[in-house]
């Protein structure tokens, strides 16, 4: 009781866990009670395993807060202005996530960021700035400033030292029980996420091997397609009002060539996770999203089945989507953004490189990564392309002109491309090309303020077609999701079923629309998600 007192009447003691509960109470008011709302669903609808992890996370991130704050006023005026600065970056981060996405920022956010060029962000960074973040940094200064100490008190290195391992240790905390909590305030869940992005980007792969191999060499070519940000419902060829995608409608009339399945469920609407569940296999919703990790990829596959693998990117120069420098050695030629030119017409060129590939012969397995779409997205394709307007002068406040420039942008850029690619069918006689994007977008529908990496049915709602000739037959009333794509490639592959890794989704071959099944989707946090099938 005595020490309690004395406790409370210690500066730094008090000063933290009266800021740490400032900086709960003001987020849970400026952000409607995400906590609060986390809570009532997991208490209610979660087994008692994950509720502990939930408590034990909450308890941790607001201990992490509390810590933070103290020693903050423990420290030297010089190591308190390192802490301010660390506490505004976290602030600035994750208030912007918060207007932009509605949640704090995920390590997938953490992942594209990485790679996306400078260009891009200048584009979305309007969409990212919440200037509330100005509150709790002023409260943080102002406590700082009254009630801190003016020199350190003990090790300069040992107090600022304990906070980064207690940081450390809440990073390893997560990525070792739930991958989807991101629990506490801003503060905590901002260094959390970093601590488990760069501990899940240092942990090893090790993929399972393939040790199948064929006896005879491979007789067709095989093309994935991945493209970028393209919603399933605004190509024309799967009934959009704007002719966005001519010569594939042209295209779907010619017999026993084109193969659509119409709007299919992506894995999950950000472009990492998305793209690692491709290559993978991984089915949201009934596998671990972390078997992305350890699962063979499609490259594996094709290459001890005797292809030549070669791997496109026109988005980025460095891995992206899943892959990491130990998949290397499955990849026989990788094209990065900068080969193919990494502008407006990266896609094009891709296609020109994708034709002169496949008609040099067979045994050949590409996957694309286009460039596709990109917010801003008049900055996708030529002023002259421009063929619906006007074109949103602030995209937010202007909701309903959005289409315009991204209609513009799927018919410059996926018309064109498939133009580029197909302008001589002849090569569809030893090719088989499967085409989908790694996620949809909002285009600012009902009030969504963000483009992908969220919850809503128009993030993951994508493409699915498969162009080729003499294939099996297919039923393309099944409803299909991303998770078909790895057993169908399977299929053009022959590799027997008993030489596949894992119980994979059913292929499009063998799909048919009698297997009814939920589909689902993750959202930039890797919360699992309903898909809304009528
Ligand atoms: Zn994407």
């Amino acid at each position: 009781m005595l020490n309690f007192k004395k406790a409370l009447s210690n500066r730094a003691f008090a000063g933290g866990l009266f800021f740490a509960a400032f900086l709960y109470i003001l987020e849970e008011w400026l952000f409607h009670s995400p906590q609060g709302n986390f809570f009532k669903i997991v208490m209610v609808f979660r087994p008692a395993d994950e509720v502990r992890v939930a408590v034990l996370s909450a308890l941790g991130s607001f201990v992490f807060t509390f810590l933070f704050v103290s020693a903050a006023l423990n420290s030297s005026r010089v190591f308190q202005a390192i802490y301010s600065i660390l506490f505004a970056v976290s602030c600035l981060v994750q208030y912007g996530f918060w207007r932009a996405v509605q949640r704090f920022m995920s390590p997938a956010d953490l992942q594209i960021a990485a790679a996306t060029p400078f260009d891009t962000w200048k584009g979305a960074g309007a969409l990212y700035f919440d200037w509330r973040f100005i509150l709790p940094v002023a409260g943080f200064v102002l406590l700082l400033v009254l009630l801190g100490e003016t020199r350190m008190r003990g090790n300069h290195a040992a107090k600022f030292g304990g906070v980064a391992l207690f940081v450390l240790a809440l990073g390893f905390a997560h990525t070792f029980t739930n991958k989807s909590l991101s629990l506490g305030a801003s503060l905590p869940s901002f260094y959390q996420t970093i601590t488990r992005f760069v501990i899940d980007n240092m942990l090893p792969m090790n993929r399972e091997e393939i040790r199948y191999r064929h006896s005879a060499a491979p007789e067709n070519n095989i093309v994935l397609v991945i493209d970028e940000s393209i919603r399933g419902d605004h190509l024309s060829v799967n009934g959009y009002a704007r002719e966005t995608t001519p010569f594939l409608d042209a295209l779907s009339r010619t017999e026993d060539l084109f193969y659509n399945w119409g709007l299919t469920v992506a894995g999950a609407t950000c472009s990492h996770p998305s793209n690692a569940l491709i290559l993978t296999g991984v089915r949201p919703g009934l596998d671990d999203f972390e078997m992305t990790r350890t699962l063979p990829t499609l490259f594996q596959y094709a290459q001890a089945l005797g292809y030549e693998t070669h791997y496109l990117d026109a988005q980025t120069n460095t891995f992206w989507n899943g892959l990491t420098d130990a998949d290397v050695e499955y990849i026989d030629s990788w094209y990065k953004a900068n080969d193919l030119g990494n502008d407006i017409q990266s896609d094009f060129r891709a296609a020109d490189l994708i034709v002169q590939i496949v008609s040099g012969g067979r045994g050949n397995f590409i996957v694309l990564n286009k460039r596709g779409v990109h917010f801003l997205y008049e900055g996708s394709y030529p002023p002259e392309a421009g063929i619906w307007g006007p074109v949103p002068g602030e995209y937010t406040s202007q909701p309903a002109l959005v289409t315009n420039p991204y209609d513009n942008g799927v018919r410059y850029n996926v018309n064109t491309f498939f133009e580029r690619l197909l302008q001589d069918l002849e090569i569809l006689e030893h090719t088989t090309i499967l085409y989908t994007s790694d996620h949809g977008q909002t285009l600012f529908e009902d009030g969504a303020s963000w483009l992908h990496c969220n919850y809503t049915p128009q993030e993951a709602t994508v493409p699915m077609i498969l162009i080729g000739m003499d294939l099996p037959p297919v039923d393309t009333g099944y409803r299909a999701s991303h998770s078909n794509i790895l057993p169908t490639v399977l299929d053009l592959m022959n590799v027997p079923a008993d030489q596949r890794a894992h119980p994979y989704a059913p292929s499009l071959f063998s799909a048919s629309k009698n297997m009814v099944a939920e589909r689902f989707f993750l959202n930039g946090s890797l919360r699992l998600i309903v898909f809304p099938d009528q």
